[in-house]
């Protein structure tokens, strides 16, 4: 259980950062909180030559109102997400989420920014944020760029960043008066989700649906938005009747994955029931 050898570097700035991760590019990984690469590298299944600590590089850790959205520094903690009075008023989905990940213990040491990186199929941020149509603020030698969270994770453990890209910041609206919720089905052990559904939805003044999105992680390679469920939602009133037949279609087009947790069927029938009850909280909220 104790890693393998490698170099520690620990910048001061971001431009530094970029430098020595564009320098080392096959065999250098960043480590933020550390809660997920220090327990592989421990497994010896990464075996990095250099570590970038990128803790101690300023401007990373804050959470700020810009207009109609909020922008969270990658090194923000789950912990600090949830314990966020400016997120807990203008998009209460974030601290609701944070509050069901893992222990606290890793909370207070895993980043948002390095839990969106490591792209887990099962971690709880990806659904999250794709359910807020979040953007996700890239920076590598070529300067900075936004990411639409749908088009950043391409599968297990894989994300269109560069080796020598860091995750900077995420992007989130205000969800002013949306409603939204997070709820997972999740082994106490870990925690991680065998499914974990966040949605967030919009109701018109006669109580019909004018917005429907939902994030479904734990259940294929990558967190996705069951875009049937949603069409069947919008313009509609939501009654347990309409509820329960777009939640039905929950997993149509995914192939669902089966693994020491449960077999396909069975968290087919949890991703069924577990969009019908974030849908019933969110509206109750
Ligand atoms: C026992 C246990 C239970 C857990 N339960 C849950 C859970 O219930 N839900 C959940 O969502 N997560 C869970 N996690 C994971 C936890 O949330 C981690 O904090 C998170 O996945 C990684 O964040 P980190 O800051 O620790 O990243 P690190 O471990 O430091 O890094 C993770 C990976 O991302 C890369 N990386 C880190 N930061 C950046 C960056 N800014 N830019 C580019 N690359 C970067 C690293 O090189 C590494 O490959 C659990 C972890 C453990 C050990």
């Amino acid at each position: 259980m104790i890693p393998g050898s490698f170099e520690y570097y620990a910048p001061r700035s971001l431009d530094e950062a970029v430098k020595f991760l564009a320098a080392h590019r096959d065999d250098v990984k960043v480590l933020s909180g550390g809660q997920s690469l220090l327990p592989l590298m421990k497994m010896r299944l990464s075996k990095p030559g250099f570590i970038v600590d990128i803790a101690r590089i300023p401007g990373l850790d804050t959470i700020a109102e810009e207009g109609n959205n909020l922008i969270i520094g990658a090194l923000v903690t789950h912990a600090q997400i949830e314990s966020s009075d400016l997120l807990q008023k203008k998009c209460p989905l974030l601290p609701q989420t944070a509050t069901t990940i893992a222990d606290v213990q890793i909370r207070n040491r895993g980043t948002i920014g390095g839990s969106i990186a490591h792209a887990d199929p099962a971690g709880d941020w990806p659904a999250a944020i794709i359910a807020l149509d979040a953007e996700i603020k890239v920076t590598g030698p070529n300067g900075e760029r936004w990411v639409k969270c749908e088009d950043f994770f391409l599968g297990l453990l894989m994300s269109v960043l560069e080796p020598d890209e860091l995750v900077t910041a995420i992007k989130v609206p205000v969800t002013g008066s949306d409603k939204t919720a997070y709820l997972k089905a999740a082994p106490r052990s870990s925690g991680f989700a065998v499914v974990g559904v966040a949605v967030r939805i919009g109701l018109d003044g006669s109580g019909n649906c004018n917005r429907a999105a939902i994030g479904i992680t734990g259940v294929s390679d990558k967190a996705y938005r069951p875009e049937c469920v949603e069409q069947m939602l919008s313009g509609k009133k939501l009654d347990a009747k309409t509820i329960e037949a777009a939640a039905a279609e929950s997993t149509r087009n995914v192939e669902v994955i089966e693994d020491i947790n449960g077999s396909s069927e069975y968290r087919k029938h949890l991703t069924e029931v577990y969009v019908a009850r974030a849908l019933q909280d969110a509206i109750n909220r």
